[in-house]
């Protein structure tokens, strides 16, 4: 496997190293400090790079860590491994209470207010009399495991990077999981998910949590290995230092926090080597320098190195590896299944539903009802309301007056992940894919309410079954829809009229009694659309309601038991295809806008006819 060959010489290097007497000593304590910072950086590639929450106060955490065990262990005897789950559970509460309260800000104010409680906390550990003030504790007690003293850097090393490679395996299980999909999602999809049941605040929480951990048992190991601390490491700048590794090793991947913080340390013990040598003084240039570099990484680089050394080494190993076709996730049982609705039965009813944007009425008094096994098209010249309306229904929106119930319950005062968990599936006008996820992964996360996997049993990987489960579920789906071939694509290099069907796909996959479609033939093919009409007509049959905006006539007339036509906002007909094609109101609506010279009396006295674009 020579894909794996850079891990297993990092690892042996790694293992190695500090067994060989040889290796200066300066090396050691080097790695030892590489190691705590990767720590820290871990959170913020999970919740700065893959998140898109930026924090300016992850110094504050590993002060907490540090702090912690000081006082503890010096002050009331503790052993260090007491202290540590003390400090844990302290960091838990102290990052739960703000995250709760920072993360609801969006915007420049979420790091604004990282920023204050980074800063406050920094104040406290300098002012507390019990915590040393600004001279802080001395004096810490190495750690002991199994009798042997971690007193010395060559030791400690050991267990600093056990920590590491541990929480590497971890976030990256995490990441590739059914919670992880969900915080792949914060950055960019957080609306679309929360459209399939997922609540978007509680896995910033999360997030935020578990970063905050990572500092705390960076700030643990610190303590123990410097044997004493004191505010500075803690303030302001290290904060804004952990997030520059974070940024320059490669914002969202784990091991960009190893490369982003070896490089940093490694380049700033450089610069205060060398600068003074070739300036001939001591002034401190240092950070000015430093400045200087980072800009250009950021220029240069800005999806940090670790993107440049991985896509180097992919294409060299890929030159000497056969590329295998990926196979299908294997046969898994089966999700369990909503009870349908009988067919024929009430599913979704408007009345009167409204929606005014400021002046302007986009949805005016609409009502309609939808049954169950019956596809029903929503027509409409562009601007009409349609979007709106499915805006309305699925809770992305909230209606200004009327009534709007799905299987006898009121929908018009839920929040979107509510109206999800009831089984209202839908896809979006303009596609809202993960696009650097695949597509399976993208299909998968619409299955996310039929299975309960938290992060302890994602990061520990003690989930297969239920992941095989929903992975099957996803492929199953995208055979259905026809895009079997595809399952490992990244979403965003497949076509647009593709990209339509994997949202199609990903509804399909929570299990809906409705299923609301917005455009979906939409820059699909003459032969694609066919094949999407045989889809959504299979649907049908099997008793799924199908709510249609669409486009293509010839899609619309054919497919359709009902069709609703709305203009500026208003419902101007309703019936069955045929009838709504002879509506004169609906031929004005559409043919309305053309051009006398350009409409000759064949066109104006024609049906709306198949393949008419509106
Ligand atoms: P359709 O999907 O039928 O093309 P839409 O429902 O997207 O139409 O839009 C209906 C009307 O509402 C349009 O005039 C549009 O400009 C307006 N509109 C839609 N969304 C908003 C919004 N968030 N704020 C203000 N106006 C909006
Ligand atoms: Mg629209």
């Amino acid at each position: 496997m020579i894909r794996r060959l850079p891990l297993v010489v990092f690892l042996i290097l790694l293992i190695g190293l500090p067994a060989f007497a040889a290796t200066p000593e300066f090396w050691i304590t080097q790695l030892n400090y590489i190691g705590l910072a990767t720590l820290v950086v871990l959170g913020l590639v999970l919740l700065t790079g893959v998140g898109g929450l930026t924090s300016f106060g992850q110094a504050a955490f590993v002060g907490i860590g540090a702090y912690a065990t000081a006082y503890l262990t010096t002050a009331m005897g503790w052993s260090p491994w007491a202290a540590l789950v003390l400090g844990l559970v302290f960091t838990a509460i102290v990052s739960y209470i703000l995250g709760a309260i920072t993360l609801r800000l969006s915007g420049h104010y979420l790091p604004l207010g990282t920023i204050a409680w980074g800063l406050s906390l920094y104040y406290l550990f300098g002012n507390l009399q019990f915590l040393g003030q600004y001279d802080g504790i001395a004096g810490i007690e190495p750690i002991h495991i199994f009798g042997i003293s971690l007193s010395h850097g060559r030791h400690i090393y050991y267990l600093i990077w056990f920590a590491v490679l541990v929480s590497m395996w971890a976030t990256s299980n995490l990441l590739n999981s059914r919670p992880g999909r969900a915080i792949r999602a914060l950055k960019g999809g957080s609306g679309m998910a929360e459209s399939f049941g997922i609540n978007m605040l509680s896995y910033k929480i999360i997030i935020f949590v578990y970063s905050a951990l990572l500092a705390c048992v960076s700030g643990w190991l610190y303590a123990h290995m410097q044997r004493a601390v004191s505010p500075s490491p803690f303030g302001l700048d290290y904060s804004i230092e952990y997030l520059f590794m974070a940024v320059v090793g490669g914002g969202s991947s784990v091991w960009g926090a190893f490369v982003g913080s070896g490089l940093i340390l490694f380049l700033k013990d450089q610069i205060q080597n060398v600068l003074p040598q070739i300036l001939h003084t001591t002034a401190n240039f240092e950070l000015v320098v430093f400045g200087v570099l980072m800009v250009l990484v950021l220029q240069y680089a800005r999806d940090g190195v670790w993107h440049i050394i991985a896509g180097w080494w992919y294409a060299i190993s890929r030159q000497k590896t056969t590329q295998r076709k990926l196979a299908p996730p294997p046969e898994a049982t089966a999700l369990p299944q909503r009870q349908r609705p009988e067919k024929g039965s009430l599913v979704l009813q408007l009345e009167a539903a409204r929606k005014e944007f400021g002046g302007l009425v986009a949805v005016n008094d609409i009502s309609f009802s939808l049954h169950a096994g019956e596809i029903m098209g929503l027509i409409g010249p562009n601007g009409a309301g349609k979007s709106t309306t499915f805006n309305l229904i699925t809770g992305v929106l909230p209606s200004t007056s009327g009534k709007i119930s799905f299987q006898g319950k009121r929908l018009d005062k839920l929040r979107s992940r509510e109206i999800a968990k009831l089984g209202v599936g839908r896809t979006f006008q303009h596609v809202q894919l993960l696009p650097t996820m695949t597509v399976i992964e993208n299909v998968a996360l619409g299955a996310h309410l039929r299975r309960s996997v938290g992060v302890v049993s994602a990061a520990l990987h003690l989930e297969r079954k239920d992941e095989s489960e929903l992975l099957y579920e996803a492929a199953k789906q995208l055979q259905r829809v026809g895009l079997g071939d595809y399952l490992y694509e990244q979403a965003g290099n497949l076509a647009l009229g593709q990209q339509r069907v994997i949202e199609i796909a990903r509804a399909l996959a929570a299990d809906p009694v409705l299923l609301l479609l917005d455009e979906p033939a939409a820059g699909l093919r003459y032969k694609e659309k066919q094949e999407l009409a045989q889809v959504l007509s299979r649907l049908r049959e099997e008793g799924m309601s199908i709510l249609l905006v669409e486009h293509d006539m010839d899609f619309v007339m054919n497919l359709t038991d009902h069709l609703v036509v709305m203009d500026f906002g208003t419902k101007l007909a309703e019936g069955l295809p045929e009838e709504v094609q002879r509506n004169p109101k609906v031929m004005e609506a559409y043919l309305g806008g053309i051009d006398e010279s350009e409409s000759d009396d064949e066109q104006a006295s024609a049906p709306v006819t198949a393949g008419g674009a509106v």
